[in-house]
């Protein structure tokens, strides 16, 4: 039964926290009490998902510009409420084959006996959510984790109070608080989200938080999912067509103004290339967003201090000698801290730029000298969420593949493979642990339990002590076997 009321968003932290702990026990308690939820209550669950999404598409879209201080009601439901949708309606078309126990070989000394894998809910579930798409980012691996039969505490990001508001409103209107709950504060509550000790906890979020959030798991031995960030390269080959490949650089790194974990971070042209390719990557942006300083088809920047993060990182690559290429003007017409998409040309590798996370519309863009140089370039940094080729070369394309690691990939596009529910999405090394999306998430979130079963015939017993020479011989006869 659904809570008739939303409870409040909080302001005072150890409410907060006695609010998580008091939701906690309620909800290891149903689980205690219905452990394993069958195919028709989980599809119940992702219908709810859909409802309460597609019902706030409007509420949400508002919040979330309030939020920021201006985004797009298009990229709001296409980032937020389609991707949260897709994913939940996969879920519930695939949920009855996800969840049938597989069968597993069982080897010839060992037969007759049988084998099989049984996914079982893991228990209760904590997600972390971050600010930059704050609907999907809690709502997605919610589906995951309720497919998976668990129960779900979400805490959302304080950077994005109203969305939070509204987000914790809308999962109550569905929900019993003992089957999905909104916990919301600041860093305290998050802390103690933190220290509790889920069955699984996802956090979204920076690579130095995620490293907190880690540590602080591990007293409990709470394994995490950490969906992280870092420095996301496109690599332009020498085989590709620049013209083609701009225009959808320019719309990775313009959504949300580049407040996305796997925007393209940096772009590696062909030796000679970077001035074409900055003025061609600016030329295309200029079509996506004529009237740049005024659209509404533009995102604000979440905070003052992330705008004054971003507009000194442009500052420094200037005063560095960097050629500044700007397509907008900085608070133009708004006050609601709109930074001009920034492409900052053949850069020294020693500015902020070029050694942390950008999250936001500047994009450095400098020549590698061959293919080779591009991919030791990639594999001097961290490895990234996310890597971005574009060309016709099938076997220099394979090439870097074969020697970048990366999250995900996608090939002549940015963006995309994290709308395809049926690839897992993650990071690897510093940019994340662990992934979810479709099948993955399901997985994620489920314990995967080996079941040997025992034949009635099964002499296993020849075995056992007093050990003899017929014990040798069998052992001999059995390792025949293997
Ligand atoms: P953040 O790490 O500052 O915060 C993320 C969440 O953690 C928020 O809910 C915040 O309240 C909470 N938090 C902050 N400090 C905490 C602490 N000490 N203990 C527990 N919780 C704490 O990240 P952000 O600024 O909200 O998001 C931007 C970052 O997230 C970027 O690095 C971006 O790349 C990354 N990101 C990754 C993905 C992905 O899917 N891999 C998606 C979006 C964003």
């Amino acid at each position: 039964m659904a809570a008739d009321t939303a409870r409040p968003v909080e302001t005072n932290q150890t409410e907060g926290v006695r609010e998580l702990q008091r939701v906690f026990s309620l909800q290891k308690s149903a689980y205690a009490a219905d452990p394993n939820p069958a195919c028709e209550q989980r599809i119940a669950n992702l219908k709810k998902i859909i409802q309460l999404a597609e019902a706030n598409e409007e509420k949400f879209a508002s919040a979330i510009s309030a939020d920021f201080g201006h985004r797009a009601r298009q990229e709001t439901t296409v980032a937020e409420i389609l991707v949260t949708v897709s994913g939940a309606k996969l879920a519930i078309k695939s949920l009855r084959k996800w969840m049938r126990p597989r069968g597993a070989p069982t080897p010839t000394h060992m037969l007759p006996a049988k084998s099989r894998i049984e996914p079982q809910p893991l228990g209760v579930i904590g997600i972390i959510a971050p600010w930059n798409y704050p609907v999907q980012l809690a709502l997605a691996p919610t589906v995951a984790a309720l497919a998976a039969g668990n129960r779900v505490m979400i805490k959302p990001s304080e950077l994005t109070p109203r969305t939070s508001e509204a987000l914790a409103e809308a999962i109550a209107s569905e929900f019993d608080e003992a089957e999905c709950a909104v916990i919301t504060g600041g860093v305290e509550t998050g802390q103690a989200f933190t220290e509790t000790p889920f069955d699984h906890l996802l956090f979204t979020g920076s690579t130095a938080v995620g490293i907190r959030v880690a540590q602080a798991a591990a007293k409990n031995l709470t394994p995490v999912t950490l969906e992280l960030g870092g420095k996301s390269p496109v690599i332009i080959d020498k085989s590709a067509d620049i013209n083609k490949a701009v225009r959808s650089i320019a719309h990775g790194k313009a959504l949300n103004a580049g407040q996305t974990c796997i925007a393209p971070d940096y772009v590696l042209t062909p030796q000679g290339c970077e001035n074409d390719v900055a003025d061609a990557i600016a030329a295309a942006a200029r079509e996506l967003f004529p009237e740049i300083d005024t659209t509404p088809d533009y995102s604000s920047i979440v905070s003052d201090r992330h705008f004054a993060r971003l507009k000194s990182m442009v500052e420094e690559a200037r005063d560095a000698g960097a050629r500044i290429v700007e397509v907008g003007s900085a608070n133009a017409l708004h006050p609601q801290r709109k930074l001009p998409l920034t492409l900052v040309v053949n850069p020294p590798e020693t500015i902020a730029a070029m050694k942390e996370e950008i999250f936001g519309p500047v994009l450095p863009i400098l020549p590698a000298g061959s293919s080779d140089d591009a991919i030791a370039r990639v594999n001097e940094g961290d490895r990234p969420l996310a890597l971005y080729w574009y060309g016709n070369d099938t076997s220099a394309r394979d090439e870097v593949l074969s020697k970048t690691v990366s999250g995900g990939v996608t090939v002549n596009d940015t963006l995309w493979h994290v709308a395809q529910e049926n690839l897992p999405f993650g990071g690897v090394g510093k940019s994340g642990i662990g992934a979810y999306h479709g099948k993955a998430g399901f997985e994620t979130f489920s314990h995967l339990k080996p079941i040997f079963y025992q034949s009635r015939f099964a002499n296993a017993s020849l075995l056992y002590p007093p050990y003899t020479d017929k014990t040798d011989k069998i052992i001999a006869f059995a390792r025949k076997l293997l």
